[in-house]
């Protein structure tokens, strides 16, 4: 087991592209740390560094406090799992989950008894003897993550694991890749795009945006106190409903000139109010921010439904639970708690009043 620090760690690619701007993570030892962020961002290069297939331009990776920039992939003890499994199609389960191990010489008992002992816990026991084409995605998924933990590495890596997955079974192997890495207790980075694996995996959640960190924290300290309207937008679905005011030393007031009185911020200045669309409710409430919906359309989705609309001059969606009795074309009176209004700035970093 180990902990993993990133210091400051760019990677400029040849040709002059800079995709990595200056890192700086702490993992503790038997962490998940996810990293999360839109196309682009620069996290698969991050996580290429750590596992040494990519050179660092500047900065320092350590590996349980030893710096490992100058050591090759195969002396860093970790083990990746990638998108695409990346299994040995001619070999069966077994030869797959086998092959590491038999590369550093260890003993066959010993090769025997690891791969058994894994294909218990990944409940592959029955499938040892097939090859990847006659299993089933799920299957092959089970196969690269036993790869990866027979080795008993210090820390692992995964490249976006479950992205060929359906839906249901990409909900499955979530469970299941945040029990086994629970009960095994490795250092864990896992590279994702897809906001709710990277709330439901997480212990550590870093936010990315074009090769910078926008927020680091626990999920829902993130979800709750977003640093900014990037992280505002990318974390929960639907986003965060964001509309432009100009806070002043009363409170604030909208395009259309409507004021809210509140906390005041100093001065007179450009920016977005925030509110997450399950913080709005049908009606008036006291202590609320009050304003008048347009409802354009209704979508149910089973247990909730969400309601688009325009509120103060800005698109606004609203979340409601059960079947929704707005129609569209209705304007009606939503209100949100004052201690559920989020505040930016003009540059979108979050301010407090
Ligand atoms: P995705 O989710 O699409 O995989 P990502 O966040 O993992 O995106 P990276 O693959 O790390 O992003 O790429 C970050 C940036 O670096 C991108 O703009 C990409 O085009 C660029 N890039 C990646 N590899 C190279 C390379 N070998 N040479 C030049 N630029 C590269």
């Amino acid at each position: 087991m180990a902990t993993v620090e990133l210091k400051n760690v760019r990677k400029t690619y040849p040709g002059g592209f800079e995709a990595v701007k200056g890192v700086s993570i702490d993992i503790a030892d038997g962490a998940l740390c996810v990293l999360v962020g839109p196309s682009g961002c620069g996290k698969s290069t991050l996580l290429r560094m750590i596992a040494g297939l990519e050179t660092i331009t500047a900065g320092d990776i350590s590996i349980d406090g030893k710096v490992v920039n100058a050591i090759g992939p195969a002396e860093r003890d970790i083990a990746m799992v990638f998108q695409n499994y990346a299994l040995y199609p001619h070999m069966k389960v077994y030869d797959n989950m086998a092959y590491g191990l038999r590369n550093r010489g260890m003993a066959r008992d010993e090769i025997d008894r690891r791969v058994n002992e894994t294909a218990k816990i990944l409940e592959l026991s029955n499938l040892l003897q097939r090859r990847p084409r006659e299993l089933s995605g799920g299957q092959r998924q089970r196969v690269a993550m036993g790869r990866a933990i027979v080795r008993s590495p210090k820390v692992f890596l995964f490249d976006e694991p479950l992205s060929n997955l359906d839906a249901k079974l990409r909900g499955q192997m979530r469970v299941e890749i945040k029990n086994l890495q629970r009960s095994l207790g490795v250092t864990s980075v896992y590279v994702t795009h897809d906001q709710l694996e990277a709330m439901t995996l997480a212990d550590k959640l870093v936010v990315m945006n074009a090769g910078m960190v926008e927020q680091v924290g626990a999920p829902l300290d993130v979800y709750e106190k977003p640093a900014s309207t990037f992280v505002a937008s990318f974390i929960g679905a639907p986003p965060m409903n964001l509309l432009p005011v100009t806070v002043n030393s009363s409170g604030f007031s909208f395009a259309d000139g409507s004021a809210v009185a509140g906390n005041g911020f100093a001065g007179s200045k450009a920016a977005q109010i925030g509110f997450r669309p399950e913080d709005v409710a049908i009606g008036q409430g006291d202590g609320c921010l009050l304003l008048d919906f347009q409802t354009i359309a209704v979508e149910p989705v089973g247990a909730e439904s969400f309601l688009h609309g325009n509120a103060a001059g800005s698109p606004v969606i609203v979340r409601v639970s059960g079947r929704a009795s707005a129609r569209p074309g209705d304007s009606i009176p939503i209100s949100v708690p004052e201690a559920k209004l989020h505040t930016f700035d003009a540059a979108g970093k979050r301010i407090e009043p």
